[in-house]
């Protein structure tokens, strides 16, 4: 069965979850590409479970991400900390989720590159 998340349901599960710059009273206008890869995922009928595992997202990982997935984020030039302080800040919660993901093998290194949205 595909699970077809709303907006307001994905916030619920990812951002407010897992994300320490998520401001829930804010109307968030723009997503970060980690929330744009696992919204497609979910559309594509990926079960994604929504746990905090807290396991380890290793720096060759971070550094992966970073290079094949962040550089689309419209966050990336400018606005995000992650970046711009070279991983010394937390990443945003699309990044933790998809990094315990692929820590923990449930989905590759690939389904993140496909379901990227290249600018
Ligand atoms: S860690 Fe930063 S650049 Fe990467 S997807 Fe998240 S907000 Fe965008």
């Amino acid at each position: 069965m595909i699970i077809m998340a709303t907006r307001k349901d994905l916030e619920k599960k990812l951002c407010l979850k897992f994300c320490t710059y998520y401001k829930p009273n804010k109307k968030n206008e723009f997503a970060c590409m980690g929330y744009h890869v696992i919204k497609q995922l979910l559309k594509k009928g990926y079960k994604i479970i929504f746990t905090d595992t807290k396991k380890t997202i290793y720096r060759k990982t971070e550094e992966l991400l970073a290079k094949r997935m962040c550089i689309y984020c419209s966050f990336y030039k400018n606005d995000c900390d992650f970046i711009q302080q070279k991983y010394a800040s937390d990443p945003c919660g699309g990044f933790i989720l998809l990094g315990q993901l692929l820590e923990s093998k449930l989905i590759s290194f690939d389904d993140i590159v496909r379901n990227v949205k290249k600018l």
